[in-house]
Parts: structure tokens; sequence; C-alpha cells
């Protein structure tokens, strides 16, 4: 019988520690949250961040610009939010339109205010094994799998997907926790094979319901990163769960699983930022 591992309740649990942190520590943050143009997805995304500093008590101040804001002006903005002395932390909601290059608004975010953990710098750190802001969707997935008892030590994980925000820094994470990491991509061959060694198995691929129990090792650990809204308006994931579950030790539901994690550790996050600015 697999055990579901229950995002909500664990992102509850992170958020309602940090509001205690926060308290008995007397901890002072803003993040700052700039959303470029009015994509609802992202509007909503950009809701939850605030209603979530609102919850653990620090402050956000939001920045809504609009859809023709020019590179020039968000660099602008970008410049003096991280000067200004009363911002601990500064997110830019991506995706950004077209016209603006989203690695140079990554790049310009001072490395120490960015709780999204995007700037090279932040990546480096990670990858060298120095303290810094990690992405927030895997740093959500190691901690379901800490406070879900699941030990990663000498175990075989296989990555599927390699982006910067997901993929890749995931890896990092299974590896610095002592992990036999696979990363595979759209070019992998063997998938399958290669997923059917997993122990732990991330899905971070962006197809829908693409992961089958042709893919699990008996007794694997299954993470779904994916959201996918079907046509039905229901939410799904990169893993077929209906037909997986029965083949796993542990798995995260869609929704319910991954996704409530990325904001409580942009909590997280923000609390460190507070707390390396107060040092
Ligand atoms: P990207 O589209 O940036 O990356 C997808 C990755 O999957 C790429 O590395 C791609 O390979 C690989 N891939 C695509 N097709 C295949 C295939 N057929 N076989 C093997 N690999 C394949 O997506 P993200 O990493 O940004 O996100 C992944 C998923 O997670 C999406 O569904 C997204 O919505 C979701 N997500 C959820 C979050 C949450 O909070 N729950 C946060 C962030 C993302 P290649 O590099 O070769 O193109």
């Amino acid at each position: 019988m697999y055990k579901l591992i229950d995002g909500k309740q664990i992102s509850t649990a992170i958020k309602d520690e940090l509001k205690e942190e926060i308290k008995r520590d007397g901890i002072k943050a803003t993040l700052a949250v700039i959303q470029v143009g009015n994509d609802p997805a992202s509007s909503v995304y950009v809701g939850n961040k605030k209603k979530a500093c609102e919850y653990i008590g620090i402050g956000s101040r939001s920045y809504e610009l609009g859809e023709d804001t020019t590179e020039a002006e968000l660099l602008d903005l970008i410049d003096r939010l991280n000067a200004d002395d009363e911002i601990t932390g500064i997110l830019t909601q991506l995706p950004v339109p077209k016209h603006i290059d989203e690695k140079k608004i990554i790049n310009r975010i001072s490395p120490s205010k960015d709780v999204d953990g995007f700037h090279p710098e932040n990546v480096g750190n990670l990858c060298i094994g120095q303290s810094g802001f990690v992405s927030c969707t895997p740093a959500g997935i190691m901690e379901l799998l800490k406070r879900s008892g699941i030990d990663i030590e000498g175990k075989r994980c296989v990555v599927i997907g390699r982006s910067n925000i997901v993929g890749k820094p995931m890896a990092l994470l299974l590896l610095a926790a002592n992990g036999t990491v696979t990363v595979c991509h759209s070019r992998t061959k063997d998938l399958k094979q290669i997923c059917k060694e997993a122990d732990i198995l991330v899905a971070a691929v962006g197809r829908p319901k693409m992961i089958t129990s042709e893919y699990i090792k008996e007794g694997a650990v299954v993470i779904d990163v994916g959201i996918h809204r079907m046509d039905n308006g229901k939410l799904c994931g990169d893993v077929d769960f209906d037909d997986v579950k029965d083949h796993t030790s542990y798995i995260t539901p869609v929704p319910g699983g991954v996704g409530p994690m990325t904001i409580a550790m942009l909590m997280v996050n923000c609390v460190f930022a507070a707390r390396q600015k107060q040092k």
C-alpha cells in the first residue's frame, strides 16, 4: 500500500514554523514581487505569494507593470529595489513578455535578495555546496522527502527534466544528499529502462500523465512536479497517478503535492534573506 505525501500539510507546517520564528526573533522582512503583464496564471501565483507573506507575518510590496514595460524600465526598477534597504527579497514572476530578456532580469537581482534562487551566484553556491538561496520547487521536494522520512543516501535517483529552475537544481540537491543521480531529458535514450531503476523518481517533464507504471520500479518513491489543466478543468501532473500509485511506496498527488511546497520554500528563502541582512 502506497503512502501519499501530503504537500499541503507539510507546507502549512513549514509556514507555521516560520510564523513562530518571525515572532520569536523579531525578524523584519519585505518581499518585492514584480509582475509584468497580466497573465492570469501569473496573477494567481503572485496573489498566493502575497497571501503567504501575510500569513507568516512579513511584508510584501507589489509592482504590477504593464505588458509594454521596456527591459530598461524593469532593470531600473530592480536597481532601485536592490538599493532599497527595506526590501529584503525580490522576485520577478516568470515568464516575462518576450521582448524582455529573462536572463538579464535574473542576473540583475542582487544575489543577496534573490529569494527565487535563480541568480548564477546562488546556482554556483548550490553546485559547490555553499550556503545560498536554492530554487524553491526542488528545495520543497527535499523537504517533502525529509519530512516523510525518506532516506536519499545511496539511493538511485532519476530526475526527468533538466531545466534551470527544477531539473538541474533537483539533481544537485539529491547529489548533495548522497543519492546516485541520473538526469534525463528529451534526447535521453531508453528513458523507461532508466526510470525503472530509480528508487526515487522525480518527474519534471511538463507532459501530462506521461509517466505510467511502465516507468516505475516496484516500491519506488515518485515525485510529480508537473501541473497541467485537463479539458475537464481538473489538474493533473506529469505522472499518471491512478496507473502508478499501487506500484510506489510513496507518491505526491497533483494538486496538493509539490505545488504548495514551492511557496512555502519561497517563504523560507525570504526569512533566510532577512536573517542574512541582520547579520
Ligand atoms: P521545462 O519545459 O523547462 O523542462 C522540461 C524538461 O523535460 C526539459 O529538460 C526537457 O528536455 C524534458 N523533456 C521534455 N519532454 C521529454 C520527454 N519526452 N522525455 C524526456 N524528457 C523530456 O519545464 P520546467 O522544468 O519548468 O517544469 C516541468 C514541469 O513542472 C511543468 O509541468 C511545470 O508546469 C511544472 N512546474 C511545477 C512547479 C510547482 O510548483 N509544482 C514549479 C515549476 C514547474 P530538454 O531539456 O531536452 O528540452
